[in-house]
């Protein structure tokens, strides 16, 4: 299942190959191959047609794609949407020639100007695809009202009135997070310290493989729980580092996850514990252990994680 590193390299990595403003940028016209993916906004849909592609971003696991609509006809003002998606347990998002072979399991089909076609393919269906008007920035209400809301004006974020409203965990960042607030967020909790981390609504984006990874390099044993605030200091650094070498390294394609770029990612053999059970932790050389915990498993040192 992507976690957040595997999300923001294919944010990144769409970024770089979607061309933004300009000619190139226009989406021609959006294709549902399979209408069950389409979870909300079914009505805006065919307002993806023609529009012009602003920006793309990342909100916890969720992708976010800004598209401009032309000015409609008889004066209709032009609108901005946020076409959103999430990759699920299998989800791809590839650009590709539009004369490229299409590869079983491509659910949408978002054909771009130049012959290009951004490719949403899921194998297991656990994706997901929306489509919303983007909110105006802040003072919202006035902004609407000013009709026309010109793509400059698009925040580069979701506000959290637009997460909310598209049931997306509000949990924090974790490469954003500061101290205090990770502390705060993390002190007295009686669950394993394993399981909080996974929780989406406390933070996003980790999944099994970066809880274990940061859990080790923190030296914290997935089991642990109430934690001192020097420990949890130490494993909010841990988990930013081992964000941004799996980012850096493109992610982990441990089944079939690639970038925009159909890229599969390195950081699978960068892991010290997950996926490693019985092999020497490379810390101390003790075998790697393997337990369950609230049905999903854990990679641990018993030596090293206390
Ligand atoms: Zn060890």
């Amino acid at each position: 299942m992507p976690e957040l590193p595997e999300v923001e390299t294919v944010v990144r990595s769409l970024r770089r190959h979607l061309p933004r403003g300009g000619r190139r940028a226009r989406l021609e016209r959006a294709e549902l191959r399979f209408p069950g993916m389409l979870k909300f906004g079914k009505q805006y849909w065919p307002r993806l047609d023609g529009c012009e592609i602003t920006d793309v971003g990342r909100a916890g696991k969720y992708i976010w794609i800004a598209c401009r609509s032309p000015a409609g006809p008889r004066g209709a003002p032009a609108t901005v949407w946020r076409l959103l998606l999430h990759l699920g347990m299998s989800g791809q998002l590839t650009i590709e020639p539009a004369a490229a072979a299409l590869a079983a399991h491509t659910h949408a089909i978002f054909h771009l100007a130049g012959a290009r076609q951004l490719r949403f393919r899921d194998p297991r269906r656990f994706g997901r695809i929306g489509v919303v008007p983007a909110a105006a920035d802040s003072g919202g209400a006035a902004n609407r009202h000013a009709g026309a809301m010109d793509a400059g004006s698009i925040p580069a974020a979701l506000s959290p009135e637009e997460e909310r409203q598209l049931g997306i965990p509000p949990g924090g960042e974790p490469l954003e997070i500061g101290e205090a607030e990770f502390v705060k967020l993390f002190r007295g909790r009686q669950a394993p310290i394993k399981n909080a981390l996974m929780n989406q609504r406390l933070l996003r984006g980790l999944g099994n493989i970066y809880a274990d990874e940061s859990l080790f390099r923190a030296g914290i044993a997935p089991r642990a729980h109430d934690l001192s605030a020097p420990r949890l200091r130490r494993l909010r650094l841990a988990i930013r580092q081992v964000l941004e070498e799996a980012i850096r390294a493109g992610g982990s394609s441990i089944s079939d996850y690639v970038d925009s770029g159909g890229k599969r990612g390195w950081f699978q053999f960068q892991h010290r514990v997950y996926g490693r059970e019985g092999q020497p932790c490379p810390q101390c050389g003790a075998p790697i252990r393997r337990i369950t915990l609230a049905g999903r498993s854990a990679h641990f040192c018993p030596h090293c994680q206390t």
